[in-house]
């Protein structure tokens, strides 16, 4: 059984209990990251951090632990599970009032919840021949670069893919592109990598600085700007990536062909490079 972290303490899974007044159960209100592990050594784990400080001071919940105790909790909870590699899953709520009460409670403690998954790449099948997706509004709230728990529009939004049979929801808002339901998306134009900017209309994701910066170091062509909603959808291809399903290729946009309506090549250069750049850099601990 998996150990994890609650309130200080390490314990079973089947043990951790949190009150029914939490603030994450009543308002979802609190702070989440996801940190994957390779080879038990998170990647970017300073990274993640720094975006859990931003999700933090952008909802004005105290950051409880300082980089170096985070470090610690998660080194520990990963050196406690099996499997070298993990998806360690932490989250911080602004913990259990005595009562109902939208406003912040004057001093309660806040829970803290680490948790590790095993880490599962997508199958192999969904990047040799591509996924498919739908899109909707992006209807969610103007701070999408928290990394909130309140994600009740992107678990809507993602069941629409999958009520559909399609692995992800490409969100457009005011004719623009930003993201997906769980994932930064990509477009592919004449050879040119298109990325929608980091703004508060998108999570800033680390596999997002990744795929960005490998682009550079292999001299693919990007421009970082706004990505109109024709762009994307007269797209030679599309990817959607996250630090679970890495980098896949979308074939099929609301049942109609991306470019050749096959993964491509550009897609088939990125993953290879990822791939390198996992074998290398992320299993060192680099
Ligand atoms: N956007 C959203 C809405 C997400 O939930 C995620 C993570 N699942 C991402 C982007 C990708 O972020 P990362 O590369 O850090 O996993």
């Amino acid at each position: 059984m998996s150990t994890v972290y609650l309130d200080g303490r390490f314990m079973p899974i089947a043990e951790a209990k949190v009150s029914a007044m939490d603030r994450g159960f009543l308002y979802g209100d609190g702070a989440y990251e996801v940190i994957p592990v390779y080879s038990r050594r998170p990647f970017r784990l300073a990274e993640h951090l720094a975006r859990l400080r931003h999700t933090l001071e952008g909802i004005r919940l105290a950051n409880p632990h300082d980089d170096a105790e985070w470090v610690r909790l998660i080194g520990e909870i990963v050196a406690r599970n099996e499997g070298d590699d993990q998806s360690v899953y932490l989250q911080i709520t602004r913990g259990a009032d005595t009562k109902r009460n939208h406003a912040f409670p004057a001093r309660v403690a806040p829970t803290v919840y680490i948790l590790s998954e095993p880490l599962v790449t997508p199958p192999p099948a969904q990047r040799e021949q591509g996924i498919a997706t739908i899109s909707a509004p992006d209807v969610r709230w103007l701070r999408c670069d928290l990394k909130a728990i309140s994600l009740l529009a992107n678990c809507l939004l993602r069941q629409q893919a999958v009520d559909a049979g399609c692995v992800e929801t490409i969100l457009f808002r005011d004719g623009f592109m930003t993201e997906g339901a769980a994932s930064n998306i990509f477009a592919v134009r004449d050879g040119v990598l298109l990325a929608p900017p980091k703004n508060n209309l998108m999570l800033p994701g680390i596999t997002y600085d990744v795929v960005l910066e490998l682009a550079a170091a292999h001299g693919l062509p990007v421009e970082v700007r706004p990505v109109a909603e024709a762009e994307a959808r007269g797209a030679d291809e599309l990817w959607m990536t996250s630090s679970t399903k890495e980098v896949l290729p979308i074939v099929l946009l609301d049942g109609r062909p991306v470019g050749d309506g096959r993964p491509g090549p550009v897609f088939a250069r990125m993953y290879a490079w990822y791939q390198d750049f996992k074998r290398t850099v992320m299993r060192a601990g680099e």
